[in-house]
């Protein structure tokens, strides 16, 4: 969840007066990196997922289970494992990361995958020895589960048993729900967020969620208050379920992948690209229906995140008129990208951006273009909220820590991601992160694999899917509403169109402007499967690139599984998670019908959960009926072959540049 660095924390009050100097110097950071590394040309595709995971404990004998705050001591053990491997020199398999919760950890692969399309057919696997690898770990009736857990903040719902303590003056959260205990405490890190986005909103932050209105549900319902709560008073909202911690957010489980293009410029068309897909894969990804124990109206965890970590002030949200303040924002600082950042596609640019004039300026005199300059610009409205009291000077040519302390609290739907200052091997990235994590890790493997494969079909058939960006905020809102993959329909354009420049931020005179007409509202089975005359589709698109990609019998076979899933996803002929789990509620004998899911149902709910998320049992009903053909290693004959074949390919490309030009300029 970004930064992990050394040293002592500031509270928000000490970190107060550094706000400008630090804003300055990140954008100082920000602007030598930039000029030092824009000519880094020939990066390679090389991508890698994030998957989160809760770790859960099972009372048999009362029928509960409850989240198990366990994650540091297997960090500890995990992490030892992999600084060993590091030393000798062995090649990590996994690496593994705190997360917010004291009951999360997050994994991914030990070495990003490459660009062969071999290695497609080793994710899944990686996926399935990854968690296997904490499991070993895990005591007597503990499991692991890559979902965000249903009764978080519910009374009682951690091991060992924590207790809220909202009258704490040093309380991190002062939830009335949520205890500090459940964050995780390895790190000062995630403590000190906590308290600083409560320090600088000025109050507790506040998450009203719609409840699912069943025919008993309570009308109007009104959340449960554990104990009386000025706060909760003022802000819970009839008929929505309420909290009142970071925790309810970012103690969800994500998925993200992160990929590496060729150079910056391709780096920054493809945040483009991809940000529209963004709502698409929230929507059809859908796992997050029960939030502290009841049934929401939403399908997913994207706006209870951003609620979650909103420390814009009462001022900045619009309450009350500005005084201390500089803007009235409209959004969280977790919440979906408010610009594209290539130069051609700044027509599509509809919202208008707040930032600091002052900053704004800084970047352009540092020769920052326009929209890149207005992108980073607009993320530094934000304040640091992670500052170490010996790391408040820096070398600005060396270091971009001030930089990072605010990119990496901006969490939005894209994030494009600079290389680092002194890792020489890593080049310009984008991060996808909307998608909810999957239960199944032939899921996550799947959605992974559509994304990448989905940036192979736009860079080579040069496709734009650019919307005016206030739409793809609407698809975002659109996309998480209870069963949208079913019945939402989303802005989209209406055929396929290309980009004719390659990359290249001098060339934007064959941009196209804007035209309304090119945007219809299309249902995600549409989006992902065709319209039957307009639009292809994503997944026949892919198909497409695939016919002309040299690709192995075995990795073809696995593609071909994922992609038949993901457009049964889209049709609605397999489920959602989210779906899946509410019928699973009003299946159950003990739900009674007034949107509250009790200690049993969940305790059944997460043992069906795992048991398919084991293989143990198979849910057609979620999983259709697919398997792949996933190896833990590329056979050597498969990836000779497929090296040769670039290299081959390379070399025609290269003998055909040197060839005299044919063409009849007679
Ligand atoms: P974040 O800042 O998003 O937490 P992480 O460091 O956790 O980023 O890495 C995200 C993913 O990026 C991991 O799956 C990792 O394997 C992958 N990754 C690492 N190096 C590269 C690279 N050079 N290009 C693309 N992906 C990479
Ligand atoms: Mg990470
Ligand atoms: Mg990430």
């Amino acid at each position: 969840m970004g930064l992990l660095t050394l040293g002592s924390p500031l509270s928000w009050d000490e970190t107060y007066p550094h706000i400008d100097y630090i804003k300055k110097h990140g954008i100082a950071q920000f602007i030598m990196l930039y000029h030092r590394l824009k000519g880094r040309q020939g990066d390679q595709l090389k991508w890698g997922d994030e998957i989160e995971y809760t770790i859960i404990k099972y009372d048999h004998e009362a029928k509960k289970v409850r989240v198990s705050n366990r994650a540091e001591e297997l960090l500890n053990r995990l992490r030892a494992e992999e600084e060993v491997n590091a030393m000798v020199g062995t090649e990590n398999r996994f690496l593994w990361r705190p997360e917010f919760a004291a009951y999360m950890v997050e994994g991914t692969p030990g070495v990003p995958y490459g660009g062969l399309m071999a290695c497609f057919n080793v994710v899944e696997s990686n996926m399935i020895r990854r968690r296997a690898e904490i499991v070993r770990l895990l005591k007597k009736d503990e499991s692991v589960l890559s979902i965000s857990f249903p009764s978080l903040g519910a009374p009682d719902f951690t091991v060992p048993k924590s207790v809220v303590t909202p009258e704490d003056p040093d309380g991190a959260g002062r939830s009335i729900f949520f205890p500090d205990d459940a964050i995780f405490g390895g790190h000062p890190r995630f403590k000190n967020l906590v308290k600083n986005i409560r320090g600088r909103r000025g109050e507790k932050v506040c998450i009203n969620v719609p409840v699912f209105k069943d025919t008993n549900t309570p009308f109007p319902f009104l959340d449960k208050l554990p104990v009386p709560d000025v706060d909760a008073e003022r802000n819970a909202k009839p008929d929505h379920i309420y909290m009142d911690h970071m925790g309810f957010g970012m103690g969800c489980c994500c998925l993200q992948v992160t990929f590496q293009a060729v150079n910056v410029e391709e780096a920054r068309w493809l945040y483009d690209q991809l940000t529209p897909i963004t709502p698409i894969l929230l929507a059809l990804s859908a796992s997050t229906p029960i939030f502290k124990s009841y049934l929401a109206d939403v399908d997913s965890r994207w706006d209870i995140i951003s609620a979650s970590v909103d420390d814009r002030t009462a001022e900045e949200r619009g309450f009350v008129p500005l005084d201390k303040n500089k803007f009235v924002l409209n959004k969280s600082r977790y919440d979906s990208t408010d610009c594209y950042i290539y130069p051609c596609s700044v027509g599509y640019n509809d919202i208008p951006l707040e930032f600091d004039k002052k900053i704004y300026q800084q970047l352009r005199e540092g020769d920052i273009d326009e929209p890149l300059a207005k992108h980073i610009a607009h993320m530094f409205i934000r304040d640091p909220l992670q500052v170490y009291r010996e790391r408040l000077e820096q070398d600005d040519s060396k270091s971009t820590e001030h930089f990072e302390t605010i990119q990496s609290s901006n969490w939005m739907n894209m994030r494009f991601k600079p290389p680092p200052p002194d890792a020489s091997e890593i080049g310009w990235r984008v991060e996808f992160r909307p998608t909810e994590v999957q239960l199944t890790d032939f899921e996550n493997a799947a959605y992974c694999c559509f994304v990448v494969l989905l940036t192979r079909v736009i860079v080579s058939f040069r496709l734009t899917f650019l919307l005016p960006i206030s739409k793809v905020t609407e698809n975002m809102k659109r996309a998480q509403k209870r069963d949208a993959v079913l019945n939402g329909k989303f802005f989209f354009r209406r055929g396929l169109a290309n980009c004719d420049t390659p990359p290249d931020m001098k060339k934007t005179a064959n941009c196209k402007t804007p035209d309304n007409n090119d945007v219809v509202e299309m249902a995600i089975a549409e989006i992902i499967n065709g319209d039957g005359h307009e639009f292809p589709g994503l997944v026949p698109l892919i198909r497409q690139f695939l016919d002309s990609a040299d690709v192995d019998v075995d990795t073809r076979c696995t593609i071909s599984q994922y992609l038949n899933f993901i457009q049964k996803r889209a049709s609605g002929e397999i489920q959602t998670l989210a779906h899946w789990m509410r019928e699973f509620v009003h299946n159950h004998s003990e739900y009674k019908q007034d949107s509250y899911v009790n200690d049993r149902i969940i305790y059944d709910l997460c043992k069906s959960m795992d048991d398919i998320s084991k293989g143990i049992s198979h849910c057609e009903k979620l999983l259709g009926c697919f398997r792949s053909k996933t190896e833990q290693l590329i056979p050597s004959a498969v990836r000779r072959a497929e090296e040769s074949l670039i290299v081959g390919k390379a070399l025609r490309k290269a003998s055909a540049a040197s060839k005299p030009s044919t063409n009849n300029t007679s």
